[in-house]
């Protein structure tokens, strides 16, 4: 189990984390959101011990997580870490990269260890080509198969689906995190899509302000958003008499007191997001087909 108690951090006087606690066991998905700037990375970096923190305590087991006065290498065996910017050897392969820290004095095993990391992260096609002549979300792939060569206790992930296109990214992530769930791997991913969150997350932590705003299950989060940057980032929301509603918790129907004006309406795929004007303030709703630019509409409020 990870344990922090108490951390806190600042890169200067300014603190960017207060007294941050939580813990994490052994197979357990967290997630850490927050807006750009809210401390994600740090948080992460100071588990990986990249910083010495201010106050308090990290644990892994019983190894205390130590920054870099009480600890000359950086790292430990049991934990891997893909920052957001990923440092791989631009001048070899990508199975070079991905078997880099694997032993060299048993080659068939990582020969077959390598193998099965490129085919999670679907480069197959691409195993002897020099990362530098990878794109971007190529190299974020080979960076996460690395850092799981040598299976760790634990896995650190900075935005790690931010690079890839849509085409790959839906499978990539189940592909990656089923393979954790699979041999019990913990991992924290910070992030800032719901996609990354949803389906996959045990629990779920909101850094704001430098603290933990809140920590429970997507479900929870999801269903109760006690504020609205909660809500914002799964998705259009709307305070209607200091309630939060999502765009889809809003219906157009015949009878309602509830009145307002179509500004603009977006396609979304399954439905269409329509802005409308109500006292004065942007409203979202979700709908199933356009509507006219200017023309009344009523609607109403449903928690499902
Ligand atoms: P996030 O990952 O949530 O976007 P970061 O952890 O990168 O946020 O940054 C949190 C705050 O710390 C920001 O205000 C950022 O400018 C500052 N910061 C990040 N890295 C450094 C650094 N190496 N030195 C000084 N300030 C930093
Ligand atoms: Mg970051």
């Amino acid at each position: 189990m990870l344990q922090v108690k108490h951390v806190t951090f600042g890169y200067s006087k300014t603190k960017i984390l207060k007294n941050i606690s939580f813990n994490v066991s052994a197979g357990e998905n967290l997630s850490v959101i927050g807006k750009s700037g809210s401390g994600k990375s740090t948080l992460l970096k100071l588990l990986y011990g990249e910083y010495d923190v201010d106050e308090g305590h990290i644990l892994w087991e019983d190894t205390e997580i130590l920054g870099p006065k009480h600890n000359l290498v950086i790292g430990y065996d049991f934990m891997k870490y893909v920052a957001q910017e990923f440092d791989l050897m631009p001048f070899i392969t990508v199975e070079e990269n991905v078997g880099k820290y694997l032993s060299r004095f048993q080659p068939e095993k990582k020969e077959q260890r390598t193998n099965e990391l490129i085919k999670i992260v679907e480069l197959e096609a691409f195993a002897k080509t020099k990362v530098k002549n990878l794109s971007g979300g190529q190299k974020q792939r080979v960076a996460l198969a690395r850092a799981l060569a040598k299976a760790p206790k634990i896995l650190l992930l900075d935005e790690p689906f931010s690079h890839i296109d849509n085409f790959k990214k839906q499978s990539l992530r189940r592909n990656i995190f089923n393979y954790l769930k699979s041999k019990n791997i913990a991992c924290i991913v910070a992030t800032h899509e719901k996609q990354d969150v949803l389906g996959f997350s045990d629990q779920m932590l909101v850094l704001h302000q430098s603290k933990i705003i809140a920590r429970d299950t997507p479900a929870v989060l999801y269903e109760n958003p006690k504020l609205p940057l909660i809500a914002s980032f799964f998705g259009e929301y709307n305070i209607i008499a200091s309630k939060i509603y999502y765009a889809h918790e809003l219906k157009i129907v015949q009878e309602s007191k509830l009145k307002a004006i179509v500004k603009c309406t977006y396609f979304n795929g399954k439905n269409w997001l329509i802005e409308a004007s109500f006292n004065s303030q942007s409203i979202f709703i979700e709908h199933v087909e356009a509507l006219a630019i200017d023309s009344e509409i009523r609607f109403a409020v449903s928690k499902r």
